[in-house]
C-alpha cells in the first residue's frame, strides 16, 4: 500500500504527471468500484502544476480521494444516490478548500452507501464496492470506496465521514487506518448531512503517520460550521515515553475469529509494557438502539429537502404537488434510505417523540457519563472495531442484522469522542481492526499509541 513518504520518494525521481497517469491506469483496470467519479483531467493538470513547481503545501503532489458526500466545486457529488446523480456543487467543502491549499491532487469521488446509510456500501446506487483482499466480500461502509481505494493502491490519502462508524468500519475491513475525530474538530461545512449531531469528516490512510498528516490539513477553525470548536491540530508525538493506561471495554466484543485476534493483540500491548485493565460501560447495551433513533430522526429531517423542486432530481411531468413530490422521492431514494426516513419520522412524531426520541437522548447522556468515568481512570479505551470479519457480498440481507454490526462503533459518536481503527493482523487472509478511543480532543494520545503499536506489530508479524 502507498504511503506519503513513499510517494514523496517517487516524486524525487519521476514526474508527478507520470505517477498520476500510472495511478489512473490502475484505477481504470480495477474491479473494486471504489470511485463514482474520476477527476482525471483536473488531476493531471494539477500534476503538471506540481512538476512546474507551482503546487506547494504539506501534501503537495499527493493523490487524495474524497468521499462523495463531501461537496467539490464543479465536480459531481452524488452521495451514492440517484437523487443527486447529476448534482454539481457550486462550492467546495471546507476540507476540500484545505486539501487544495495544501497542494493535494484530488483523484476522484469515492463510492459510498446512499446518504452514508449502511455498513457495507451495498446500498449505493452506483453498485457495491469490493474488498481489496477478497473481491467476493464487501469493503465495509459507508465510506467503502475510501477504504477500498487505499487498500487497492488507488490513492495515498482519503477522506471519509463517520456518523456511526463509517470511517472505522471500512478501515477495518480494508486493512487501513481511519480516524473519526472529536465532534467539532473538523468543519462539516459542505458535508451533505445524514445526522448532524453525530457525524464528522475524518482522515483515512495506509499508516498512522499519514492519518496524522491529513488530520493536520483538515482540522481547523471555520465559522461556517456553528459546531466547529475553532481548534487546529498538530501531531508532535509528545507521548514518546508515556506509559499509557489502556481500558478494555467489556461490552464491546466480536465473534470467535475477531476475539481470538483481539486477545492476542491485548497480550502484545501488555508485552510492550503498558498497563491494561477492564472497564464496564453499562449504558452501551442501549447505545445501538438509541443511535438508530437519533440518526434516523435527524436523517428524516435532513432528507425532507429532496423534493425535486428545491433539491434533488426533477421530473418533467409536473403533476399535482403531492403526487410529484412522492414520485420524485419514490424514484430518487433507495430502500434503505426510505426505511430510515419512515423510522425517523415515526420516532419524531408527536405521539411517540417522548417514548422514543427523548429516551434516546437520555441514553446519549448516560453514554457520555460512562465515557467520562472511564477516561478518569484510563488514558485510552480499546475494542475490536467490527464484531466480524468482512462479510460476503449479499450476506447481510436483513437490515437489523446489518445495524447490529455497528455495536462497537456507535457509542463513540454518541459520546462525541475521537476513535481510530488500526489494522492489527489477519484472520484467514482477512484484515482485523483494533478500535482505539480517547477523550475529547485527545487525538494526539490516540495517534501516539497507535504509532507505537503499529511499529511493534510490523516488527513482530
Ligand atoms: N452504519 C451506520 C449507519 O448506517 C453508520 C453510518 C455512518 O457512519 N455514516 O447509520
Amino acid at each position: 500500500m502507498l504511503t506519503v513518504e513513499e510517494w514523496k520518494n517517487r516524486l524525487e525521481c519521476e514526474s508527478c504527471y507520470d505517477l498520476i497517469s500510472e495511478l489512473f491506469e490502475r484505477i481504470e483496470r480495477s474491479n473494486l468500484n471504489a470511485y463514482i467519479t474520476l477527476c482525471k483531467e483536473e488531476a493531471l493538470k494539477r500534476a503538471e502544476d506540481y512538476d512546474r513547481g507551482k503546487l506547494k503545501g504539506k501534501i503537495a503532489g499527493i493523490p487524495v480521494a474524497v468521499k462523495d458526500c463531501i461537496s467539490t466545486k464543479g465536480i459531481r457529488t452524488t452521495c451514492g444516490s440517484r437523487m443527486l446523480e447529476n448534482y454539481i456543487p457550486p462550492f467546495d467543502a471546507y476540507v476540500v478548500e484545505k486539501l487544495k491549499q495544501e497542494g493535494a491532487i484530488i483523484v476522484g469521488k469515492t463510492n459510498m452507501d446512499e446518504f452514508a446509510m449502511g455498513t457495507t456500501t451495498e446500498t449505493s446506487y452506483f453498485g457495491v464496492v469490493k474488498n481489496p483482499y477478497d473481491e467476493s466480500r464487501v469493503a465495509g461502509g459507508s465510506s467503502g470506496g475510501s477504504g477500498a481505494c487505499l487498500g487497492g493502491n488507488e490513492a495515498v490519502l482519503a477522506l471519509g465521514s463517520d456518523t456511526g462508524g463509517s470511517i472505522r468500519c471500512p478501515a477495518s475491513f480494508c486493512g487501513v487506518v481511519g480516524l473519526k475525530p472529536t465532534y467539532g474538530l473538523v468543519s462539516r461545512y459542505g458535508l451533505i448531512p445524514y445526522a448532524n449531531s453525530l457525524e464528522q469528516i475524518g482522515p483515512m490512510a495506509c499508516c498512522v503517520r499519514d492519518v496524522a498528516i491529513l488530520l493536520e490539513v483538515i482540522a481547523g477553525k471555520d465559522s461556517r460550521d456553528s459546531t466547529n470548536a475553532g481548534k487546529s491540530f498538530k501531531f508532535e508525538d509528545k507521548y514518546g515515553d508515556y506509559n499509557f493506561k489502556i481500558g478494555i471495554v467489556e461490552e464491546m466484543g466480536g465473534n470467535e475469529d475477531v476475539n481470538c485476534r483481539f486477545e492476542e493483540v491485548v497480550e502484545l500491548i501488555k508485552s510492550m509494557g503498558f498497563r491494561v485493565g477492564k472497564v464496564s460501560m453499562p449504558s452501551f447495551k442501549y447505545a445501538l438502539a438509541a443511535y438508530y433513533i437519533i440518526a434516523t430522526g435527524e436523517a428524516s429531517s435532513n432528507l425532507a429537502r429532496y423534493d425535486g423542486v428545491r433539491y434533488g432530481f426533477a421530473l418533467d411531468n409536473l403533476d399535482s404537488w403531492t403526487r410529484y413530490f412522492s414520485k420524485v422521492r419514490s424514484l430518487g431514494f433507495g430502500e434503505e434510505v426510505k426505511r430510515r426516513i419512515m423510522l425517523g419520522t415515526y420516532a419524531l412524531s408527536a405521539g411517540y417523540y417522548g417514548k422514543y426520541y427523548l429516551k434516546a437522548l437520555k441514553v446519549r447522556t448516560l453514554v457520555r457519563r460512562d465515557f467520562e468515568r472511564a477516561f478518569s481512570e484510563f488514558d485510552l479505551l480499546i475494542s475490536p472495531t467490527m464484531p466480524a470479519l468482512p462479510f460476503k457480498i449479499g450476506e447481510l440481507a436483513d437490515p437489523l442484522t446489518m445495524y447490529k454490526m455497528d455495536v462497537n462503533t456507535v457509542p463513540v459518536n454518541m459520546g462525541g469522542i475521537p476513535a481510530l481503527s488500526l489494522p492489527v493482523g489477519f484472520v484467514r487472509g482477512l484484515p482485523v481492526g483494533l478500535q482505539i478511543m480517547g477523550n475529547h480532543f485527545e487525538e494526539e494520545k490516540i495517534l501516539s499509541f497507535a504509532l507505537k503499536l503499529e511499529n511493534y506489530i510490523t516488527e513482530t508479524i
